[in-house]
Formats: structure tokens, sequence, C-alpha cells
């Protein structure tokens, strides 16, 4: 079994990964940049959506797993202290062939510029925002005009992103094992001139929502934590991937409601 480990860099995610390697040749698996079966991310949520884009060229192939080394993190559900036994349940379950594998929906963005095409994914989500100025977009659904919005700006996440952004947003939380994608508003604007939707929307997997933003300045996009202010961007097409999803490896059950109640409610029932 190959491997690879992006970390955050700090002392705590740097010592957790010579650690990792150590226990790692123990086990016989091979550390491999080019092409891991395990990307391990260290670190916190953030590590993982590095991760995640460093090897979006090889969704097909490899899973994702997450320690995190501060609070719970959505994608990062493994604590320091289980390191050992994470890298012993990798080498059996990967060994005897019985890797649980959990596969997420993610978002396709593409911008059209006079230039050409441009493609991305999003683990998280995408957004677009005005800078020092009310961003004015047009918003089309399935190739037909549904609103000009006004205002900050627009969220577009996927379920797995539901939890960032989109919920900062008023955005429902959606189950990854759905096939969506979210439209969270950013602070519109609305009176008796200007009118949007006000409520978030979720698209299935088979619809498209355009958007056109109506200035010349430059705004600012967002996909994950990567961030471009651009001019030039004509228009902005939002899909749930039909053929890319992510897939993290599941050494353990840790379902995503008991992560969500965990994350943001934290109290023990039991
Ligand atoms: P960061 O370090 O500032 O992280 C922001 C927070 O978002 C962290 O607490 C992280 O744990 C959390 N987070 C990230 N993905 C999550 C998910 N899927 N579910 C629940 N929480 C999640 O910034 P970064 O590391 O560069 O991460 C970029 C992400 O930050 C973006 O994808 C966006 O979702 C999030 N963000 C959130 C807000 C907000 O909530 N108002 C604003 C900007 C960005």
């Amino acid at each position: 079994m190959n491997y690879f480990v992006v970390d955050r860099g700090d002392d705590i995610s740097l010592r957790l990964t010579e650690q990792f390697h150590q226990l790692a040749k123990g086990y016989g698996m091979v550390l491999d940049g080019t092409k891991p079966d395990i990307v391990l991310s260290i670190g916190g949520d953030g590590t993982m959506l590095h991760a995640f884009h460093r090897f979006r060229h090889l969704l097909e192939h490899t899973a994702f797993v997450g320690i995190h080394t501060g609070r719970l993190g959505f994608y990062a559900d493994w604590t320091p202290d289980e390191l050992e036994e994470l890298a012993q349940l990798m080498y059996h379950q990967t060994t005897e062939s019985r890797m649980q594998i959990v596969e997420y929906p993610l978002v396709e963005i593409t911008f059209t510029t006079a230039e050409g095409m441009e493609s991305y994914l999003a683990l998280n989500e995408f957004t677009l925002r005005g800078i020092a100025e009310t961003m004015v977009a047009q918003l089309n659904i399935n190739d037909e005009m549904f609103e000009m919005f006004r205002g900050d700006g627009i969220c577009i996440s996927t379920p797995s992103g539901s939890t960032a952004y989109n919920k900062a947003l008023n955005g429902a939380l959606i189950h990854p094992s759905l096939e969506a994608l979210q439209i969270a508003e950013i602070a519109s604007i609305n009176n008796r001139v200007f009118r949007t939707l006000g409520s978030p929307m979720i698209l299935p997997k088979h619809h498209s929502c355009d958007i056109y933003p109506q200035t010349k300045k430059k705004v600012l996009l967002s996909v994950d934590h990567l961030y471009l202010q651009r001019d030039d961007v004509l228009s902005i097409r939002c899909k749930v991937s039909p053929d890319q999803k992510v897939k993290f490896a599941r050494f353990r059950p840790f379902p995503f409601w008991s992560r969500v109640q965990k994350a943001f409610i934290g109290m023990d029932y039991k």
C-alpha cells in the first residue's frame, strides 16, 4: 500500500508526520507522492482542502483520511493519540481488501472568459464576491434567468461543504450521500427595487446554475481555500460534477450526523 502525508507544517503536525512514517515503515507501507493509494492529511480541515487540491488529478485512485491536531475537523476525524491504531487499521484493512470507502459529490465550476474556459473542482464551495462595491450578477438556473442578484456575493457549496461557509450563511446541512449543490446568498439587497429569492436553494445533480457578473471591475472568486481576483470572467457555470467524487477511507464508522453533533452541539447526552 502506497501512502503520502500532507501536513499543516506546524510543530505538532510535523512531529506526527514523522511518527507516522516510522509506523508505516514498520508495516511495509511505501511513501509515494506520485500515485498514493491513501493520502493522510495531518492538521485541520484546511489541510484536507490542500491535500484534495494537490491530488485532484488522482481522485479515481486516491482515498483521503484526516488527523486533526486541533479541534475535531469535518474531514479530519482522527486524533493524534490514535495514530498507531490508524496505521494498524490501514495496514490490516488494505492488505485484507476490506477498506471502507465513502464517496462524496463535488461541485464543478467552469469560468468562461474571452480566451476560453477554465475548470475547477470544489470540495467545500465556490464563492463569487464583490470587491469594494456591491456585487451585481445575473443568476440563471437551467439556462433560464432566475434573478438579478445584488449584495455581497453568492456561495455554491457541496454537501460536505454545507457545514462550512454555507452554514454561516444559514444554508441547510446536506447529507453527502445526496448528489446536490446548494446556492446561498451572502448579504443580498432586498427592498422595493431589488429582489432576490432570499432563501438557500438546493439543486439536484442534473441541474446547473450560471452566474454572469455585471461589473467590469475585479470580483473575488474562491474555490475552497483558493482565492482569485479577476475582471475577465464573463460567466461561471456550477453543477454537481457528473463523473468525479472524492473518496474518504473510513477505517471505523463515524456517521456524518455524529460529526455534525460533535462539531456543533458537542454535548454528550449518553
Ligand atoms: P480557515 O482555516 O479560516 O477555516 C475556516 C473554518 O472552516 C475552520 O474552522 C475549518 O475547520 C472549517 N471548515 C472547513 N471545511 C469545513 C467543512 N467542510 N465543514 C465544517 N467546517 C469546515 O480557512 P481555510 O483552512 O483556508 O479553509 C477554507 C474554508 O473556510 C472554506 O472552504 C470555507 O468553507 C471556510 N470559510 C468559512 C467562512 C465562514 O464560516 N464565515 C468564511 C470563509 C471561509
